[in-house]
């Protein structure tokens, strides 16, 4: 076994806190990676709060993960010693159900296995994230990160980058488009950065005023403060599609009368709270509402690939591990911009 040191909870009450455990040695097709940067995923707080029952203690949370390989295992063919690479959220899955065949892993029929918070395909070995100095993982579920974008910007994108790249290339949007973003934040800016790039005409809604001038930064072209009744009446039965990041509980049926014909809502934001729908909405402009988890590995790559082409990166702040849990307050204030990254050579 290596040891590996980490932040962690305890339980869903504790703040993060310094922690040292285990990782397996690295068997022949998996590799050994020096963290260096991990985003932090406003998921991470929903599951160390356990918001979504079922969380697992200790928990080292962390899955946007960007480091360096420094060892490989004998039957290892994507990676030499001394490559940058990513994790994402998943670091294993059945590998043969119908969904992973198709690449896509974050719908194993089986269940795939998380980055943290999940147990290993054995149910028992509990995942640690990347909240800490080193992971272990099989190669087939690590990414190639490019050695041409700023790594700190780079590690968003493992979550927050393919979880809004991935709907936006299933529902093919682009030119001709007009595309809300709900929420402002780690998702929501990554989302207007990629709509923007596809050629989609780009409005973000948010609660926040403050943020306009960030948000016509980012790309998009219109800012629409929700509390604004005016603003809002301006745009109903106007978009093609939203892409909701919000976090907490907030009422649907506001956005979806936002929807023209034949709109669609995608929900990316997983609040503890069930929403409420009024039947009436969706019909009366056979309005759809669909959801959207993550992306499959090669998707993941693709979308790496597409932003080292395309020089898209995460706007981020980066932080010590020391300042973890006073990150963890901002983001619940919503005072991020636009994602926090720890540094994990302060840890
Ligand atoms: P974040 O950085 O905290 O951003 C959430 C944004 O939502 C805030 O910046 C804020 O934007 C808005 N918001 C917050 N509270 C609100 C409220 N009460 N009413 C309306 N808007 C509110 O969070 P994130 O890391 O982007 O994650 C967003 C959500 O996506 C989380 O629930 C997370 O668990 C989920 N997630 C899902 C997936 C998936 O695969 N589907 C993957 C990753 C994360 P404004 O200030 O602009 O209003
Ligand atoms: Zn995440
Ligand atoms: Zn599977």
């Amino acid at each position: 076994m290596i040891p590996a040191k980490a932040y962690a909870v305890q339980n869903a009450t504790t703040p993060l806190a310094p922690f040292t455990f285990e990782r397996r040695k690295p068997g022949a097709h998996d590799v050994l990676i020096e963290i260096l940067y991990c985003g932090v995923c406003h998921s991470d707080i929903h599951q160390v709060c356990n918001e979504w029952g079922g969380s697992k203690y200790p928990m080292v949370p962390g899955h946007e993960i960007v480091g360096r390989i420094t060892e490989v295992g004998s039957g290892v063919t994507k990676f030499k010693v001394g490559d940058l690479a990513g994790i994402g959220c998943l670091v294993d899955s059945c590998r043969t159900c119908s969904n992973c065949e198709q690449g896509y892993e974050q719908y194993c029929e089986t269940g795939s296995v998380g980055t943290y918070n999940s147990y290993e395909l054995d149910k028992k070995t509990l995942t640690y994230g990347g909240y800490s100095d080193k992971i272990v993982a099989d190669e087939s579920f690590v990414l190639h990160v490019s050695d041409k974008l700023a790594l700190e910007r780079v590690a968003p994108l493992l979550c927050a980058g393919i979880t809004t790249y991935s709907p936006l290339r299933q529902w093919k949007v682009g030119k001709g488009h007009r595309v809300a973003v709900l929420g402002l934040g780690g998702l929501g800016h990554m989302a207007v950065k990629f709509a923007a790039a596809m050629g989609a005409e780009v409005t973000v809604l948010s609660t926040s005023p403050s943020k306009e001038a960030d948000a016509k930064k980012l790309g998009a072209h219109k800012f629409v403060v929700t509390k604004d009744e005016a603003a809002v009446a301006s745009v109903k039965n106007y978009f093609d599609f939203i892409i909701d990041t919000v976090s907490a509980q907030h009422d649907l049926n506001l956005y979806l009368a936002m929807l023209r014909l034949d709109g669609t809502m995608i929900l990316l934001g997983v609040p503890p709270e069930t929403p409420q729908l009024q039947v009436f909405n969706l019909i009366g402009k056979r309005r759809r509402v669909a959801g959207s988890l993550i992306g499959g590995i090669k998707e993941t790559q693709e979308m790496l690939d597409y932003c080292a082409e395309n020089n898209i990166m995460s706007d981020v702040e980066v932080i010590p591990m020391s300042e973890i849990n006073n990150a963890y307050e901002r983001i619940l204030k919503g005072d991020v911009h636009y994602r926090f990254v720890i540094d994990l050579k302060t840890l």
